[in-house]
């Protein structure tokens, strides 16, 4: 049957989508239903169709997957963070599981590798440890949550199940007191008004919290009063921080960051490491996970202390400061200059001296290590979602360290990847994926070659 738009079809799902909608085919044909499960019959409207697939609303759940769970969020339906809460942690979990299997053999042409069950979390909310807060007026109301699913409307709420309890605070009672403080939110399109984002960062270990006002002034009359009820709701703060972005732009951070009230930076640790963060360094948002993350990078890396190891895309050097207890030397490399910065500090933190940093493109990196004679016995990758780069792939290939361990967010690049270094004489041993962001599609993996 040919599927038309305003059709109401009652259809099985097969699957899901990288976005976390439900997949059916209707003769073949791919239609899209956002909230429904693997396993379910549902009834739907047809919203659109184009030649290869089409988009149907989700209009009634006629047979449900015992996975289905009530979505604890309110705002679950419109906000654009979480797109998997009405599918049990279990579900979610068999689901990334199935996830990197199928782009395994689909794309790396490795239908044997070993994919470990994914490592998940003991209480899945509550893990970010940094929330990015919204702030807008809208016909005279403030707003303040979560943009909407490929939108920047905001997703309005007083509460975010995944997001720190302070942030919760910080979010619904500046939102109440804004007006009555006289502080304007942004307003995007007229380019107006003061407050445009709220940044909460946890440590998870210590405590420690800071919160960055973004501003589209440097100065505001209300500086002193802001800082007040800050320092009120979350009294155990440590750093109150203003960012002042004055450009037209939906980058939330501007080049200048003025410290208010403490210290500029919160500490933090995952495992025995210390860690500075300040209000704008990249750091992991789920320290939990991403201590199991590392453990199992360090695990695959089988270190005995005579090895030199290269850390690629490191970061702040997070991984390389945990490689540097079992290694002899560590090299890393990272393009984000002040992200080196923040490494070598973070090296001399925790009095790690056979650390090494470089700031750079990975591809140019470290073949000028290896033209300038270093030679390594394993590398950590850690590329971003686009996955290694091909010159990357190709100096491998070329000097043949004999381990790698691959961390990946995404799993259809790593898949891509692992039939490279397949074809050129590397072999997979084992996929073990973590959960770094329960109750989003989002699921990363720690893989282990061999050279044979
Ligand atoms: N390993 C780190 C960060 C991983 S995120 C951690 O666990 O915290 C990926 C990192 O790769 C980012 O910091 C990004 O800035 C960096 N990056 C992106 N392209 C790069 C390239 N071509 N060469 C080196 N680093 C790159």
């Amino acid at each position: 049957m040919t599927v038309k738009k305003n059709d109401r079809l009652s259809v099985y799902i097969e699957d899901l989508t990288h976005d976390g909608a439900g997949v059916a085919k209707v003769d073949g044909y791919p239609l899209f239903v956002a909230g429904a499960l693997p396993g379910e019959t549902v009834e739907t409207h047809v919203l659109k169709t184009l030649k290869n697939y089409g988009f149907a609303k989700l209009l009634n759940v006629v047979e449900a997957s015992p996975d289905r769970v009530m979505a604890p969020c309110p705002v679950f339906d419109q906000c654009g963070g979480c797109q998997l809460q009405h599918f049990s942690y279990e579900g979610q979990l068999k689901f990334k599981e199935n996830m990197v299997r199928q782009v395994m053999t689909r794309i790396g042409k490795l239908p044997d590798v070993p994919v470990h069950p994914v490592k998940g979390m003991a209480n899945p909310w509550r893990y970010r440890n940094k929330s990015q807060i919204p702030f807008a007026e809208e016909a005279g109301i403030v707003k303040a949550g979560f943009y909407k699913i490929r939108s920047h409307n905001i997703a309005n709420t007083d509460a975010c199940m995944i997001q720190s309890e302070e942030a919760d605070s910080i979010m619904m009672n500046l939102k109440r007191e804004l007006q009555g403080l006289g502080l304007r939110a942004y307003d995007e399109v007229g380019h107006r008004g003061m407050l445009r984002h709220v940044i909460v960062r946890k440590g998870r270990a210590s405590g420690e919290v800071m919160v960055v006002l973004v501003t589209l002034k440097k100065k505001f009359p209300q500086k002193e009063a802001a800082i007040e009820l800050i320092r009120r709701v979350v009294p155990h703060v440590t750093s109150i921080v203003q960012n002042v972005n004055p450009n037209k732009t939906n980058v939330i951070f501007g080049d200048e960051t003025i410290t208010l009230w403490g210290k500029p930076v919160i500490v933090d640790s995952i495992g025995d490491t210390k860690f500075e963060i300040s209000a704008r360094s990249f750091y992991q948002v789920n320290p939990e996970q991403t201590e199991v993350l590392y453990k199992q990078a360090l695990d695959y890396a089988q270190l005995n202390g005579d090895e030199t190891v290269i850390d690629a895309y490191c970061g702040i050097g997070t991984i390389s400061l945990f490689l540097a207890k079992k290694a002899k030397e560590v090299y890393g490399v990272e393009i984000v200059p002040q992200a080196i910065e923040d490494a070598k500090r973070n090296a001399e933190l925790n009095g790690v001296t056979n650390a090494h940093f470089e700031a750079g493109a990975a591809e140019d990196v470290i073949p000028k290590w290896y033209a300038e004679g270093k030679r390594f016995d394993v590398l950590m990758v850690d590329p971003p979602r686009k996955g290694c780069d091909e010159k990357l792939l190709q100096t491998i290939l070329e000097y043949k360290p004999k381990r790698i361990v691959y961390v990946s967010c995404n799993p259809a690049t790593l898949a891509r990847d692992l039939r490279i270094l397949e074809d050129g004489g590397y072999r997979t041993q084992e996929v073990q994926p973590v959960d770094m962001f329960p109750h989003t599609t989002h699921v990363e993996a720690v893989t282990w070659l061999e050279l044979i």
